[in-house]
């Protein structure tokens, strides 16, 4: 599932081929997506100019004059620019087709991603109306996260990764914030101090950051923008390390499941 890391990343590698360019075009294949892809795509959008990609959470923000293309990658989605006409393959959805040439492709195998277009504000739209403030952004601090905390006996790890509270922190990025952070992922949210509360919304910061600069870390394969294989990886210092040694102390990496979902953390370190 594309992280937002790899939305971002992908902002980042689509914006700078399609700013300013206008649609002529939109072909639909396979309109049974997550939701139905508007009919009338093409008459909407035709001579159009793309004004700017903005993302929230996990979902791309296509802004228009009259209104914004929402996209999610959903489970498997990918976006490819292409510079030239490249022949549609299976899995291949939809084409934005601008008049520079370049093609927006969407790619779904599992067609859990969804294009809709909306002509009200997309920060209102139902899908995103409640999500938590964004993680690198400066509403995203140590007073809001103490101030989360409060009150709330839930797990560190799960209240981080509450998409209410803040999005875009997943199962990766929270065991190693939390490992940054020496704090133990079964920690009563409420029992953080403000000091640790601080810490880990920069470590938040920090692993999210790193991971928009290495191209988004990912277990499955995943193609950039522009359509080249392969991201490398950030170097993970907790995550699927169960067994190994520590970096820091040598301990071996213990494994657990909270709420589905694997804990990786050192009992040395995060005390
Ligand atoms: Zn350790």
């Amino acid at each position: 599932m594309p992280k937002l890391p790899e939305v971002e990343t992908t902002r980042q590698g689509i914006l700078p081929h399609l700013l300013k360019q206008t649609v002529t075009r939109v072909i639909v294949r396979q309109p049974s997506l997550r939701w139905p892809v508007p009919e009338r795509l093409s008459k909407i959008l035709k001579g159009e100019a793309l004004q700017d990609i903005q993302r929230r959470g996990k979902y791309l923000l296509l802004y228009f004059s009259c209104g914004c293309l929402i996209l999610h990658l959903g489970m498997s989605g990918k976006l490819r620019v292409l510079s030239q006409a490249v022949a549609p393959s299976k899995h291949d959805h939809c084409d934005i087709i601008f008049a520079n040439g370049v093609v927006l492709r969407f790619n779904d195998p599992r067609r859990f991603g969804a294009i809709l277009w909306t002509e009200d504000d997309p920060l209102q739209h139902p899908l995103l109306v409640n999500l938590g403030v964004e993680p690198l952004l400066n509403g995203f601090t140590s007073s809001y996260l103490y101030r989360m905390t409060r009150g709330k006996k839930v797990a560190i790890k799960q209240l981080i990764m509450d998409a209410k509270i803040v999005v875009g922190v997943g199962n990766i990025y929270a065991n190693e914030a939390l490992f940054l952070s020496h704090l133990l992922p079964e920690r009563p949210a409420n029992s953080l101090t403000q000091k640790e509360a601080g810490a880990l919304v920069a470590n938040i910061k920090k692993v999210l950051r790193q991971a928009i600069k290495v191209g988004g870390t990912t277990l499955k394969d995943f193609l950039s923008a522009d359509g080249k294989p392969g991201y490398f990886a950030q170097q993970l210092k907790v995550y699927g390390r169960e067994g190994l040694p520590c970096y820091i102390c040598q301990q071996r990496i213990a494994q657990t499941r909270q709420g589905q979902r694997s804990t990786y953390f050192c009992i040395k370190c995060q005390q």
